[in-house]
């Protein structure tokens, strides 16, 4: 069968075949002339117009029916002059209005019968392609834009290994040469990267493991040489179920794992010095412990390390220079030990070290000689030298501790040892520490109580007039009685009461006594001076906030004046806050009670200080009045501090005198009043009581 124009059909039945098949065609067929009238068409073709039949089509012309209809009019010309098969597109705008785009493929033919050029054309329907076209382009782009804006590198490799896509990202992040990604070959770009990494071999095995289950989804870290660390995600690539390919996706987080490192870090280390923390350190004490006990040739040391007066360099060359030694400090002890071992700050001027795996004592004591060694070599800190020292406690591990608080906790007991027996030393601890340790939270337990219970009772010292041999007041001195050890003196609890506060429920109710005490004696034997009470107060009550109100009420409920009422402190407590000290004093004068110098010579004996202290008078240390006469010296120095209190416009008290020989070089030296067992050992309130009623005899 010829199609082609020059050829009639050959008979009847074959031009039905032909018009029943283009009939079922779901190809627009029709036959048009040059003016573009369709002379016939196919059912197909009715239908993509939008007619029912030719008939209707008739009614139509080509503005209504094409969108452009010039340019279906030029088409036309352009194909009755060459006559070639001509392809093209345009739109027709349907009598429902809607518009469809087809691809029409006509050929000018030459009508042997009329001799006239007709068009035979077959049309295609690709409105649903062009769409699709269409949306598949913007899908692409949107696509393309999404994978080069992420800030992930982005790479797919198909099933052949060939790089199928990747991004910018990608190439920068791994540094990849342009010709590597050029040749498209994965091989080549796994090569090249893996010599970044600090762990090629996993990650290899990770590509091949992949690349061998290529359904497999997988995230992992990538830690390179130079730092960075990546996060790698695979999943495969599928179309319509089935995997054609795997996409790598990685994400640079290095800030982020960086912060979250630091983070830990800092969490478990000292800021200052950069050592660990005492969470850290306990830890390793926690698992040095579960080491012990297991193993029972394994032993290990903790040394517990105090600088000595480091608050002296603090106060005096100023926190800079102080946090200067302390980074100075943890470099030399970190010299000290070996690499096994640990050494912390727990804050403050301690630090610790966990001496790892030791053979016995000896070794803990060899690097606490070589630590008080080196730390005694002065530091050079802004160019100022700066000397120090440390204390050091010892506790080992055979004592068979259980939890890291208790051995952190005896190696700062032997700790405190080696300060009390003269700093710049270390102590081992030993159970006779513990004992002590033991009975001091003891007697902290009894304080308490005793506190609850008021266990409490004043004696009364007379002090005496040297001039007029009378008694002119007492100092009340607090006593406790116990229910089991009996009498207690206060030096045995008043340290601990100030260390635990006690000291100031304690020290209100004897100065509440010893007001009332007072006003009993003055009522019942006046006398001309009025008798005086001295009341101690030790750094803790000087301190409290309410001390003021306290002194006014003991004063103001006892009926006394205030200046029966004398408060003793010692130069310590002073010194320490001197600028509040100060203010303090001239508002406790200001009340009118009376200030005096307690223990005088014990302590700092800044002379320097003395004048900036309005006092009433100086109270000379007892262990001076004690060697008074053995030597000339200690008469010397009772000597100095009279003349010095007699400038100063202050009264002095000897304390503690107990011979005769005391009293008349006392006597020589101007002194005018004094205290001590020579006269009268503290009294009960009832014998103190009978005393005063002797001396307010006419
Ligand atoms: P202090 O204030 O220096 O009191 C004088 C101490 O010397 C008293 O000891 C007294 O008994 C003792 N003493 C008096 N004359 C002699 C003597 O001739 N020879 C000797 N060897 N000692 C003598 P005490 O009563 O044991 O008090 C000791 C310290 O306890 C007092 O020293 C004082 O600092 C403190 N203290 C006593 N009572 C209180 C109080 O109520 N509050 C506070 N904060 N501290 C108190
Ligand atoms: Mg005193
Ligand atoms: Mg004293």
């Amino acid at each position: 069968m010829r199609t082609s124009g020059g050829t009639r059909l050959r008979s009847l039945s074959d031009a039905e075949t032909l018009r029943a098949l283009v009939g079922n065609l779901r190809e627009g067929i029709y036959v048009s002339n040059v003016k573009g009238d369709v002379l016939d068409a196919n059912p197909a073709f009715l239908e993509m117009i939008g007619v029912t039949s030719l008939e209707e089509l008739r009614h139509y012309t080509a503005p209504d029916l094409f969108v452009d209809p010039q340019r279906r009019a030029v088409e036309l010309e352009l194909l009755a002059r060459d006559g070639a098969v001509r392809e093209f597109e345009f739109q027709i705008r349907r009598p429902d209005g809607e518009v469809r785009t087809v691809l029409d493929a006509c050929t000018a033919v030459r009508d042997p019968d009329s001799d006239e050029t007709l068009f035979h054309g077959i049309l295609v329907d690709i409105t649903e392609r062009e769409r699709s076209a269409g949306e598949l382009s913007n899908t692409l782009s949107l696509l393309t834009a999404t994978l080069e804006s992420t800030a992930d590198g982005i790479l797919v490799v198909d099933n052949e290994g060939k790089i199928a896509t990747f991004n910018r990202r990608f190439v920068e992040m791994w540094h990849i040469p342009e010709d590597i990604i050029a040749s498209r070959d994965d091989n080549r770009a796994i090569a090249f990267v893996l010599d970044q990494l600090k762990d090629p071999e996993g990650f290899l095995r990770k590509v091949r493991e992949l690349y061998a289950t290529p359904d497999a989804e997988s995230f992992d870290e990538l830690e390179f040489k130079d730092g960075r660390i990546f996060e790698r995600y695979s999943q495969a690539q599928r179309i319509g179920g089935r995997s054609v390919g795997r996409v790598w996706s990685f994400r640079d987080v290095t800030q982020r794992k960086t912060a979250e490192w630091q983070l830990v870090h800092d969490a478990f280390h000292d800021a200052l010095t950069s050592l660990p923390n005492r969470a850290l350190f306990s830890d390793l004490l926690a698992r040095s412990i579960g080491r012990a006990r297991r193993r029972e040739d394994y032993a290990f040391a903790v040394l517990f390390l105090d600088m000595d007066r480091f608050k002296v360099v603090n106060d005096s060359l100023g926190h800079m220079i102080g946090d200067q030694l302390l980074i100075a400090v943890a470099r030399r002890l970190e010299q000290c030990v070996r690499p096994g071992d640990t050494v912390a700050r727990l804050g403050g001027d301690e630090f610790t070290i966990l001496l790892d795996d030791i053979e016995d004592v000896s070794d803990a004591t060899r690097v606490a000689d070589r630590t008080q060694r080196e730390l005694g070599l002065p530091f050079t800190l802004k160019g100022q030298e700066v000397f120090t020292s440390a204390s050091i406690g010892i506790a080992l591990s055979e004592s068979g501790y259980e939890r890291p608080e208790d051995l952190l906790r005896d190696a700062d007991l032997a700790m405190y040892r080696a300060k009390a027996l003269g700093k710049a030393r270390y102590e081992v601890f030993d159970l006779a520490m513990h004992a002590r340790a033991v009975a001091q939270l003891q007697l902290e337990t009894d304080l308490r109580r005793a506190v609850e219970r008021e266990e409490f009772r004043l004696h009364y010292q007379p002090m005496v007039s040297l001039g007029s041999g009378r008694v002119t007041g007492f100092e009340a001195l607090v006593r406790w009685h116990h229910p089991q050890r009996g009498l207690v003196m206060p030096d045995d609890f008043i340290s601990v009461a100030e260390e635990t506060g006690l000291i100031v429920p304690i020290g209100r109710r004897v100065l509440r006594e010893a007001c009332h005490q007072l006003r009993h004696w003055q009522t019942h034997y006046p006398m001309d001076p009025p008798l005086t009470v001295s009341v101690n107060l030790s750094a803790k009550q000087f301190l409290q906030a309410d001390l003021l109100e306290q002194i006014a009420d003991a004063v103001g409920t006892s009926g006394i004046s205030a200046s029966s009422l004398r408060l003793e402190i010692t130069e310590s407590v002073i010194i320490d806050n001197a600028e509040s000290a100060i203010a303090l004093l001239e508002r406790l004068r200001a009340l009118g009670v009376r200030l005096d110098l307690d223990d005088f010579g014990t302590g700092y004996s800044s002379l320097s200080y003395l004048h900036r202290f309005d006092m009433d008078a100086l109270k000379i240390d007892r262990s001076f009045v004690r060697n008074i006469g053995d030597r000339g010296e200690n008469s010397e120095i009772v000597r100095t501090i009279v003349t010095l209190a007699r400038n100063l416009l202050m009264d002095v008290v000897a304390e503690g005198v107990e011979t005769a020989e005391q009293l008349s070089v006392l006597r020589t030296l101007d002194c005018e009043q004094v205290q001590g067992f020579l006269f009268w050992n503290p009294l009960t309130p009832e014998a103190a009581t009978a005393l005063v009623a002797t001396q307010a005899r006419p």
